[in-house]
């Protein structure tokens, strides 16, 4: 069923309680590629009969979120409320949804729609859908055209379709980056099947790299952190790390060469794809999550040797989004987080750039007044 059958259905009970209307809703917001975020006013849609409103408790910040304030992409539209890591509890529900209610805890990660048709849609990997799906923020409402906002801000409104159930069993600030950092790492290590047996190299120690290394360990496989940051090797091991290895330091990097089985690759800044491609085994794939403004220069010869493979993965679809959800809950498994005001989103940007985030910054939404 499309969004369109949806919203002129003709059927609709006459004595509905009324719609809740369109309201307007405090955010934050950047007008333009260099400027700061701050206080923003956007308005939220009126209830469609499938759509669920939610107060946002929380919200994760991804550094796609910096990628995209910041038009570093090219694809931006302005204003921009930036945020896809969002958590909360229901408000209210349109006259046919069915799977949540007021109260229910809920999340909304990086997409609100699709074309639903699709192959791809079929086959709940709406992150491919073929025709465009509908990104949290910056995209394009498939029904009205209007810019889309995302989870800075108070409340939101998104089809049923597109929400997540969220379990009340771990804390709610540290299950918000799982609506993007952990089903982004969640989902090539499924797809790959990485578990038991294998050597998985992790690039980069963010938000990305944090989840990799959980989930990795969690599936069985052998996790060696690939970290520019000395300072991280403790904390790698906490999280669950194998190994350490600094990247900076060309011995260490000789040591490890044709080892890995799997690189999950997170980093997101410039870097060089061949340093770590020759640490691949023979078949062995590098993933690449990290989402570099400029091209990679992959010299072939790092491939052909060894017959490795460099592959991309996107997101996550919506059912895999919710099985990550579960496997999650069911493991005690979040993300380590540093929870911060709204007022201090420029600075926790400015610190993102820097490498120094331990090791997800999530916004506390009571403190956008
Ligand atoms: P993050 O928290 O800022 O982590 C990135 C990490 O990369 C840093 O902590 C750092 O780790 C490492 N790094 C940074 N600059 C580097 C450099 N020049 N050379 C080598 N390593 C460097 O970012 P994130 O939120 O995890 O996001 C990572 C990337 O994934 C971003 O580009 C983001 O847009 C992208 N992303 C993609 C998807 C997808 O669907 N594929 C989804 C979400 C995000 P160390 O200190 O350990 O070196
Ligand atoms: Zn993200
Ligand atoms: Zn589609």
């Amino acid at each position: 069923m499309t969004n369109k059958d949806t919203i002129s259905s003709p059927q609709a009970p006459v004595a509905a309680r009324a719609p809740t209307p369109a309201s307007v809703t405090r955010a934050y917001a950047a007008q333009a590629p260099q400027a700061r975020l701050a206080p923003f006013q956007i308005e939220r849609r009126a209830l469609r009969p499938r759509d669920v409103q939610f107060e946002i408790l929380f919200c994760g910040v991804c550094h796609s979120d910096l990628h995209m304030a910041r038009n570093e992409w090219g694809q931006t539209i302005y204003p921009v409320v930036p945020g896809h890591e969002i958590v909360g509890r229901v408000t209210a529900v349109g006259d046919k949804v069915t799977k949540f209610r007021s109260g229910d805890l809920v999340g909304v990660g990086c997409l609100v729609d699709s074309c639903r048709e699709c192959s791809n849609c079929r086959n709940g990997l709406q992150q491919y859908c073929t025709v465009g799906n509908v990104v949290t923020y910056s995209g394009r409402d498939r029904i009205n055209g209007d810019i889309t906002y995302g989870g800075y801000s108070k409340q939101i409104v998104a089809d049923e379709d597109f929400v997540l159930r969220i379990s009340d069993t771990l804390p709610l600030a540290q299950v918000a980056p799982l609506l993007c950092a952990g089903i982004t790492t969640y989902s090539p290590l499924r797809h790959w099947n990485v578990g038991k047996g294998h050597k998985l190299g992790v690039v980069g120690l963010g938000g990305l790299g944090h989840m990799a290394v959980k989930l990795g360990a969690s599936f069985g496989a052998e996790v060696t952190m690939l970290s520019t940051s000395p300072e991280k090797e403790e904390d790698a091991r906490r999280l669950g790390a194998h190994k350490f290895a600094l990247t900076r330091d060309a011995a260490q990097l000789k040591e490890r060469a044709g080892y890995f089985d799997f690189i999950i690759d997170t980093v997101s800044a410039k870097h060089d794809y061949n340093l770590y491609l020759r640490l691949l085994a023979t078949d062995g794939v590098m993933i690449c999550v990290g989402a570099p403004p400029t091209p990679a220069e992959v010299a072939v010869f790092s491939l052909m040797g060894g017959r490795r493979s460099l592959a991309g993965s996107g997101i996550g679809g919506l059912p895999e989004t919710q099985e990550m959800l579960d496997y999650c809950a069911a493991h005690g498994i979040s993300s380590d987080i540093e929870v911060i005001d709204i007022a201090d989103i420029n600075e926790a940007y400015e610190r993102m750039l820097k490498s120094d985030v331990r090791y997800r910054f999530v916004i506390d939404m009571a403190s956008l007044r």
